[in-house]
């Protein structure tokens, strides 16, 4: 099978209605970065920048970041890495910050919202990043974006200090895109407003899923409980896309369900352009996606979710044996 995938490499996710959807990975050390060239990955469509504060006894500084990031770039060999600013708190603290006693974490004080209301580190990050970008493109988005308010601070603070450095003669990044990850539901009934400030929206399923389903992703008991083909998490899903598209925003998922081939591609068959995955998965994402008409499967899905069936899992499944027939 290893093989197999290693032949599709360079060959791109088209399906047989010619819809192309465009395979990412995730990564967020620079060991992850290899990977790039050997995975047939069109580039990093998450970078979590939290895991390499992570690994440290102390604070970063902004020097060492610019060459780090810089080193991430160049790694990427002029494919597109969307750097994800510091998703801290909830299951990821600092050795070096003071831990916050919170009784639920996951919906307590945590990425964008320390974020914003410390700001030192997000500016810091922000000029880090661009300096590391000087004279080429560079993708930010936001963890954890709740309201477009949220998203309005975070993305001027990013503004602000490119206009400050090039304020300074310094050279600054020939293309800014700044996204924001869709993580909370309630962004997806964000103003129309919201979708045409984002250059790119990325779904972050794991953290979506949890709260759309009020179900812990670190509780063994309950994390697999409810099935991501279950037909109310579809369909909003499908709202998702079908906001982006009548306000001409790109949509990719990057939670760990975009490495699934039979979800990947019900994702791709409701709009999503862009799938970020681990490295291993691309190959078996391309092969399958390769195999199907995603028009047709898009049909399918929409069919099951006007039928009412509380999962289009055994109907998707049943399309795709009868296509190999
Ligand atoms: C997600 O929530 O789906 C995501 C991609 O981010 P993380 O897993 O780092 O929270
Ligand atoms: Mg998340």
């Amino acid at each position: 099978a290893q093989e197999r995938y290693a032949s599709l490499r360079n060959l791109p996710a088209q399906s047989k209605c010619g819809t192309v959807t465009r395979l990412y990975m995730n990564a967020g050390l620079m060991a992850d970065l290899p990977s790039i060239v050997g995975s047939g990955a069109e580039g990093v469509g998450l970078f979590r920048t939290e895991l390499q504060f992570l690994i440290r006894n102390q604070m970063p500084k902004r020097d060492e970041l610019a060459k780090l990031y810089a080193r991430v770039m160049d790694a990427a060999r002029g494919r597109p890495v969307a750097f994800r600013t510091l998703d801290i708190g909830s299951d990821k603290v600092l050795p070096y910050m003071k831990p916050q006693d919170e009784p639920n974490p996951a919906m307590g004080w945590r990425a964008i919202r320390v974020g914003l209301d410390k700001p030192g580190v997000l500016h810091m990050q922000a000029q880090a990043l661009i300096r590391a970008a000087a004279g080429r493109p560079l993708t930010v988005m936001f963890p954890f974006i709740t309201e477009l308010s949220e998203f309005n601070a975070a993305r001027s603070a990013v503004l602000h200090q490119r206009d400050r450095e090039a304020a300074l003669g310094r050279q600054v990044p020939s293309e800014l895109r700044i996204g924001a990850m869709l993580e909370t539901p309630s962004l997806a009934y964000a103003p129309d407003e919201f979708f045409r400030l984002t250059d790119f929206i990325s779904v972050g399923g794991n953290d979506l899923k949890q709260f759309f389903f009020a179900a812990d992703r670190e509780n063994e008991r309950v994390r697999r409980r409810y099935d991501t083909l279950n037909s109310s998490f579809l369909r909003f899903l499908r709202l998702i896309s079908d906001r982006c598209a009548e306000n001409g925003t790109t949509l990719s998922f990057c939670g760990e369900d975009a490495g699934r081939p039979v979800e990947a591609m019900v994702f791709a068959a409701l709009g999503y352009g862009t799938l970020s995955m681990r490295p291993a998965s691309i190959g078996p994402v391309k092969s399958l996606l390769r195999q199907v008409d995603l028009k047709a499967a898009r049909g399918v899905i929409d069919d099951a979710l006007a039928q009412g069936v509380e999962t289009v899992r055994p109907i998707v499944m049943d399309w795709l044996a009868a296509q190999g027939e």
